[in-house]
């Protein structure tokens, strides 16, 4: 397929089918808005990994455990990076279980008050318990 949809995430064009399943997995998570901040990591101690640290068992002879070792998180749908920074962009973010969102890709894919697409579903009845 050579028709793809592209959308353009921060200046960057993506095809959406590689941003599909990424979104589909984002919109089942609750998700906060918050900054972004340094949180605990497991360092090898030889060099070249770090793992976050979230409880998880570890040889203290092979990893050091450092309160702010992660040093920054990705965007789960477009790998925008997350972290210490005066650009608020950068700066700021979603977070869920599952890891970080740009708030780019939050506004764009998740929010639930703005539909991607146009909702089939009749929307009559329901509604009515709402009103005032
Ligand atoms: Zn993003």
């Amino acid at each position: 397929m050579t028709d793809e949809p592209i959308v353009v995430i921060h200046g960057s064009p993506w095809a959406w089918a590689d941003l599909r399943d990424a979104v589909f997995e984002c919109r089942r998570q609750q998700w906060v808005s918050e900054a972004w901040a340094p949180s605990p990591a497991l360092v090898l101690r030889t060099g070249g990994e770090v793992i976050q640290y979230t409880g998880q068992a570890f040889d203290p002879a092979r990893y050091e455990l450092r309160p702010t070792g992660w040093t920054h998180d990705h965007c789960q749908v477009c790998w925008w990076e997350l972290g210490p920074s005066e650009d608020p962009d950068h700066q700021y973010g979603y977070s869920s279980q599952l890891g970080w969102l740009c708030r780019e890709c939050y506004v764009r894919f998740i929010e639930p008050e703005e539909p991607r697409h146009k909702n089939t579903e009749p929307a009559n009845e329901r509604g009515k318990a709402e009103e005032t």
